[in-house]
């Protein structure tokens, strides 16, 4: 029985059976357990309740040699039919192969009303400071990181600190805030001008990834096109984002469906993430796309380019007993491991679109999908849906009138 025709206690026995899931966590899963106020309350202010997203899980990912089950939380239909559908494809050419990066958050100290002598003490004082500041969190240090650079950059009336942090496991927002503000009280012991402010940045320079993907034209056709036809056509499409930023914007919401929905299944900062992925699509001076596209010894080679700003422990990732779950199930050891997933995932999301923008059009495959949704914003309930999805299905009329129409004749109304 194929993923998507089995029922919800069906793949929860399916991913306990693989021995992703343990009994209890199966259970939890049946139960539909949210999670307890006391740690709503804990993890952010004025609670009133606990919002509820659909999980699920993309199959069939081959990543450097692994296979993976990837848990994603998203209320948009269609997003992990489609990371499953190319996952499958690059399964069966050989995978995804990826490529880390380094594990560097920045952080800026930002210094103001120095004067000259000011300034050159502290540049001349780089030794000092960088040995205070990876005393700060000695823990890091024993776990392989810690303060890797230091650089002072001067601006027209500011003066910055530059600290680059190896932050290894974690996401290393508040370590790495932590550092910066320890750093900048010895500071105000060394010279006389004031301190602006001490924060990390989320320009995710430090943790740009790489994920590659050759497919076989074999798995791009379709009824009516050859794969060749195929792949030529997702290239131009990926040149005219290039050229097109309205159409870049676009291509990399659809890499972003696929990353974020596993940012929310495990717990990790999606707002950080979507600001280093910004700011990098914008450093040429030109939005860009994510990745890149083109035809090589006769395959359809898929370049995905971007930083993942993310920790694998800390924060909410620790807390949150879904997020646990979902690290369980890719039976994740490291930050750098899920850093690959999450790019491979984003290729997935972004070869499954182009496929269907330059074949039979994103609204075949996404309708069919969203009918469901429809169905149940009309009103429809158990056995309702599935009928109501499958009359606008083959209507292909996917308008509220329509859909209230069909459940109403159902009815007998
Ligand atoms: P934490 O404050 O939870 O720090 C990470 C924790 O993980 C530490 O307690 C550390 O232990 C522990 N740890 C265990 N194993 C490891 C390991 N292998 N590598 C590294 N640390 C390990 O979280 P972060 O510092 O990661 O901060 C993330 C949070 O900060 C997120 O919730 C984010 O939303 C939030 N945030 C984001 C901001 C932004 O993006 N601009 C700004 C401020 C906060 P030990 O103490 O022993 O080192």
């Amino acid at each position: 029985m194929k993923i998507y025709e089995m029922t919800n206690e069906q793949r929860i026995e399916l991913l306990k059976k693989r021995g992703l899931i343990n009994s209890k966590q199966a259970q939890g899963l049946k139960e539909r357990q949210p999670i307890t106020i006391d740690l709503a309350n804990s993890l952010s202010e004025n609670q009133i309740g606990v919002f509820s997203l659909p999980y699920g899980f993309a199959t069939d990912f081959l990543i450097d040699g692994k296979d993976y089950v990837v848990p994603m939380v998203i209320e948009e239909p269609s997003v992990i039919a489609a990371a499953s559908n190319a996952a499958k494809r690059i399964k069966n050419s050989g995978g995804f192969k990826t490529f880390p990066s380094e594990r560097i958050v920045y952080g800026q100290i930002v210094l103001e009303n120095l004067s000259v002598s000011d300034i050159e003490k502290l540049e001349q004082s780089c030794s000092e400071i960088f040995e205070f500041a990876q005393k700060a969190h000695p823990s890091l240090i024993s776990r392989g990181g810690g303060v890797v650079s230091l650089k002072f950059n001067r601006y027209d009336d500011f003066l910055e600190l530059e600290l680059g942090i190896d932050t290894v496991d974690a996401m290393g927002a508040n370590m790495v805030n932590s550092i910066l503000e320890k750093t900048a009280q010895k500071i105000t012991t060394m010279v006389s001008g004031d301190i602006l402010c001490s924060i990390l940045s989320n320009s995710g320079n430090g943790q740009v990834i790489t994920a590659e993907a050759e497919i076989d034209f074999e798995q791009l056709k379709t009824k009516e096109m050859s794969g060749l036809e195929v792949a030529q056509r997702i290239t131009r499409l990926a040149e005219f984002a290039k050229q097109s930023v309205k159409r870049a914007v676009t291509h990399n919401k659809g890499i972003m469906n696929g990353i974020d929905a596993v940012y929310l299944a495990t717990g990790n900062d999606f707002r950080a993430q979507e600001a280093a992925a910004h700011s990098f699509a914008f450093e040429t001076g030109q939005y860009q796309p994510f990745s890149t596209w083109k035809i090589q010894n006769d395959h359809l080679v898929g370049t995905l380019k971007m930083p993942v700003e993310l920790g694998s422990v800390g924060g909410a990732i620790s807390a949150l007993p879904m997020a646990q779950m979902s690290l369980a199930i890719m039976k994740i050891e490291s930050s750098k491991q899920l850093q690959s997933i999450i790019a491979a995932v984003g290729l997935a999301n972004n070869l499954s679109a182009l496929r269907a923008l330059v074949t039979t059009g994103i609204q075949a495959g996404h309708m069919s999908l969203q009918s469901k949704s429809l169905a149940v914003s009309v009103g429809a309930e158990g056995e309702e849906i599935v009928e109501v999805s499958k009359i606008l299905n083959q209507t292909k009329n996917y308008t509220i009138a329509n859909a209230k129409q069909i459940l109403t004749r159902l009815r007998g109304k």
